[in-house]
């Protein structure tokens, strides 16, 4: 068995260089413990397969910012009559909005309202900019221009440097956690999220490329060498061990059964500032549970580097708890 210390990695360069297909092909692929088929040239064909068998999911793991600009309000106030899911709007000024969106909710938005001029306008240049993410929803001829919208995708930069009440509805971070399966449990009742895990359903821990063996996270509570932790490693020692006794006649699914909250598991959680600060709030505060109070506690500081408007004051509260 194998002993692994909580960890995270903020994924951003993707969004700041641009590269949404690479970012949504890198988080895809932890579901499947593929991360070494990643090449220059596989996003493309990855992104294909999902969308081929519908595993539609992966393509939250983006996000796009588009500013919308129309001759007339009634343009939006017809968008917004259909009150849009998973997307958000703000006006910044007369006849002016910015919308924001991962790209499935643009993709349902083509499926379920391609009547409304907006969508229209938006799925024609969303089209242009990203084919592999809409094309398949093109109609024949294509996306006919519309008078009176235009749309335009906002660059990295420019949504980066959007006002701090805009930023934090519009801005993504990406989040790489190795956290044992129980604080997964708990990370994924944030449901302004999005969130992709190694599935222990697909992935065999008795082969090779996992070093023919179960990793666990180590845990808070116990003190290395206690009896407490003599007793922990025990009990994981055991379970490993009938674990990889199922493999050798059962799936990983049915193998699994038997892997206790401390294995480790892998999660990418893609959400908005403005989602991250509810959960650093509850999830890094005293009444949180210690395993997931540990993970958060080492990232809050981070992300109050990089966000400072929005986090700093967080960990001033924290401090006071
Ligand atoms: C200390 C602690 C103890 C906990 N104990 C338990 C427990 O014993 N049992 C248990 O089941 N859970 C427990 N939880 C989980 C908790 O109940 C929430 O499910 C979890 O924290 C998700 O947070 P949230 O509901 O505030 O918001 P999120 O899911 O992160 O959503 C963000 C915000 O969106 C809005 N929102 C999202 N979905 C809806 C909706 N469907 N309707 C209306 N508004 C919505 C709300 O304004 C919400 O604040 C605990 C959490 C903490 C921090």
């Amino acid at each position: 068995m194998k002993v692994v210390e909580p960890a995270y990695d903020i994924l951003d360069d993707y969004f700041k260089e641009g590269r949404i297909l690479e970012q949504i092909e890198r988080c895809g692929r932890v579901c499947y413990k593929s991360e070494d088929k990643i090449s220059a040239e596989s996003a493309v064909p990855f992104i294909k397969g999902i969308i081929k068998r519908g595993h539609e999911s992966v393509l939250e793991m983006a996000n796009i910012v588009l500013e919308v600009s129309v001759d007339g309000e009634s343009i939006m106030h017809k968008f917004f009559e259909r009150i849009p899911r998973f997307c958000q709007a703000d006006k910044l000024e007369r006849r002016r909005y910015l919308l924001s969106g991962n790209p499935r909710s643009f993709r349902d938005l083509a499926r379920g309202h391609k009547d409304l001029k907006l969508v229209k306008a938006m799925m024609r240049v969303l089209t242009e900019v990203y084919p592999v993410l809409f094309e398949d929803l093109a109609p024949a001829r294509g996306w006919i221009p519309q008078d009176g919208v235009s749309v335009r995708v906002l660059g990295p930069e420019e949504v980066d440097g959007l006002p701090v009440e805009y930023l934090i509805k519009h801005r993504n971070l990406l989040v790489h956690f190795t956290i044992n399966r129980a604080v997964s449990h708990e990370l994924v009742r944030h449901r302004v999220a999005s969130y992709l895990q190694e599935s222990q359903r697909y992935c065999r821990y008795g082969e090779s490329k996992f070093g023919g063996e179960v990793a666990f996270v180590k845990p808070c509570f116990f003190e290395h060498g206690s009896h407490e932790y003599d007793l922990w490693q025990k009990a994981m020692e055991e379970s490993e061990k009938i674990y990889l006794e199922l493999l050798k006649t059962s799936s990983p699914q049915a193998a699994r059964t038997v892997l206790p909250n401390s294995c480790k598991t892998e999660i990418m959680v893609h959400a908005t500032l403005a989602e991250w600060s509810h959960i650093l709030k509850l999830r890094a505060s005293k009444a949180a549970d210690p395993s997931m109070r540990e993970i958060m506690l080492m990232l809050l500081p981070e992300m109050a580097s990089r966000f400072p408007a929005i986090f700093s004051p967080i960990r001033e509260l924290l401090s006071k708890d």
